[in-house]
């Protein structure tokens, strides 16, 4: 957070600092310094924020490949939805691609339905006979 902060003063003070000189420029030109000054701030925000933009845009990019890269292929055997020939295919599980195959047998396009299934693990009861022993003990 605090350098944040610090970045952003830095950055406004480059900013600042280039819009004052462009508008001294323009002012030695005989030019209007504070529609200059506007100006060219302005066009540095624009310009900045586009720019930041674009490696903003990179870097989550660059993240996603990296997540892409850490799902492992899954390989199964699949039977042809034409000529049930059994075909052995390999694939990422990405959400947003859907897993088509070519049948090595009559060509025909299969679509692959991801479904995965969910079950509770079970924990067998514990029978504690101890307790139950020393109960029936007291209660004779
Ligand atoms: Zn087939």
């Amino acid at each position: 957070m605090k350098n944040q902060v610090l970045v952003f003063v830095k950055s406004t003070t480059v900013v600042l600092f280039i819009s004052a000189l462009i508008s001294l420029s323009v002012w030695m030109f005989k030019g209007n310094f504070i529609a200059a000054f506007i100006l060219s701030v302005s066009f540095q925000y624009i310009l900045f924020s586009f720019i930041g933009g674009i490696i903003n845009n990179y870097f989550v990019q660059q993240t996603r490949q990296k997540e892409l890269d850490k799902l492992e292929q899954l390989s199964s055997i699949l039977e042809c939805s034409s000529c049930k020939k059994a075909n052995v295919i390999t694939f990422i599980p990405d959400e947003k691609e859907r897993v088509e195959f070519v049948c090595d047998g009559c060509t025909k396009k299969n679509v692959v339905n991801i479904v995965f299934s969910v079950a509770r693990v079970t924990e067998p009861i514990i029978m504690n006979s101890s307790n139950t022993a020393s109960a029936t003990i007291s209660n004779a």
